[in-house]
């Protein structure tokens, strides 16, 4: 059987949005992020995080950095054995019209591909318009979160 994913938008979704950030001090999970990824990871879902860092191609910031910041990430989340399987992510700035930045659906579209992912059964989670787009771009349901109510994922799903 496919699974079934969530693919979360990293910045004011499932973090706190810093600008540009990529320095661990900044990192900071909203409010009931550990729990909800918690309970989704419970109820079978297979977690990814789908993020735009423009701030590479800017030069704010290096992918190096982006990696050292995404493990410090991915390390808080093991310590309460929640398992991202993936960060796909796009270094591009608007202006460089790449095919991977949201709301293009390229990145969800491979990890679903790799994964053999169920889309009728998935969603895509973000804060912001191209977030939402990139899941409808990609054939999956929706959810948009407003004021780090990650919360309502519970509810929801
Ligand atoms: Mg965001
Ligand atoms: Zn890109």
């Amino acid at each position: 059987m496919s699974p079934k994913a969530i693919f979360f938008d990293r910045d004011d979704t499932l973090i706190k949005d810093k600008n540009y950030m990529y320095q661990i001090k900044d990192l900071e999970f909203v409010h009931d992020a550990i729990k909800t990824l918690k309970y989704l990871q419970e109820a079978n879902y297979l977690l990814f995080i789908v993020t735009n860092q423009s701030g590479i191609g800017r030069g704010y910031f290096t992918e190096k950095d982006m990696h050292n910041f995404h493990q410090a990430l991915l390390t808080e989340l093991e310590k309460h054995q929640i398992n991202i399987q993936e960060i796909a992510f796009c270094p591009h700035r608007p202006e460089d019209k790449c095919q991977c930045r949201k709301p293009s659906p390229l990145l969800i579209n491979k990890l679903c591909e790799k994964y053999n992912i169920d889309k009728s059964l998935s969603y895509m989670v973000g804060d912001k318009k191209s977030d939402i787009e990139a899941g409808k771009n990609a054939g999956l349901k929706t959810i948009q979160i407003i004021d780090h109510d990650l919360a309502k994922l519970m509810k929801q799903l």
